[in-house]
């Protein structure tokens, strides 16, 4: 765990959060700043910094990130009509948390503006 990162201290339970979805790998919650009816982040237990750090030690991890977002998209009734999954890394990636996160998005027509 690194101390001074606020999404170690959610999955420590240091920081309160919307939890919707743990396993011993991923923990998913609710964005605090929803940018669309469903926005949620997944991130691993793990403190992997970003996006950039994933190597092939990983390739488990990543694929249950992209299970459980699509489990929790049709949870969140947004499967059908469509979501998004993005992460964003680094300073001009827009990245702001340093630890590796997923957002799931919809709930409502996303703009097409890819940046
Ligand atoms: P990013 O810009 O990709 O690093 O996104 C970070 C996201 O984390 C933003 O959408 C924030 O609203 C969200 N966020 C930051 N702190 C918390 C928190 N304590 N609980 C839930 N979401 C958070």
């Amino acid at each position: 765990m690194a101390q001074e990162c606020v999404f170690c201290r959610i999955v420590a339970g240091q920081v309160p959060a919307t939890i919707v979805y743990q396993d011993d790998m991923v923990i998913a919650f609710r964005d605090v700043e929803p940018q669309a009816p469903t926005h949620l982040l997944l991130i691993p237990r793990e403190h992997v910094a970003s996006l950039g750090e994933f190597g092939s030690q990983h390739e488990g991890l990543i694929a249950q990130l992209v299970h459980v977002a699509n489990e929790l998209a049709a949870k969140e009734g947004i499967a059908e009509r469509g979501y998004r999954l993005v992460a964003n890394c680094g300073k001009e990636g827009g990245q702001v948390v340093p630890h590796v996160h997923f957002h799931l998005l919809g709930g409502r027509e996303l703009s097409g503006d890819m940046g």
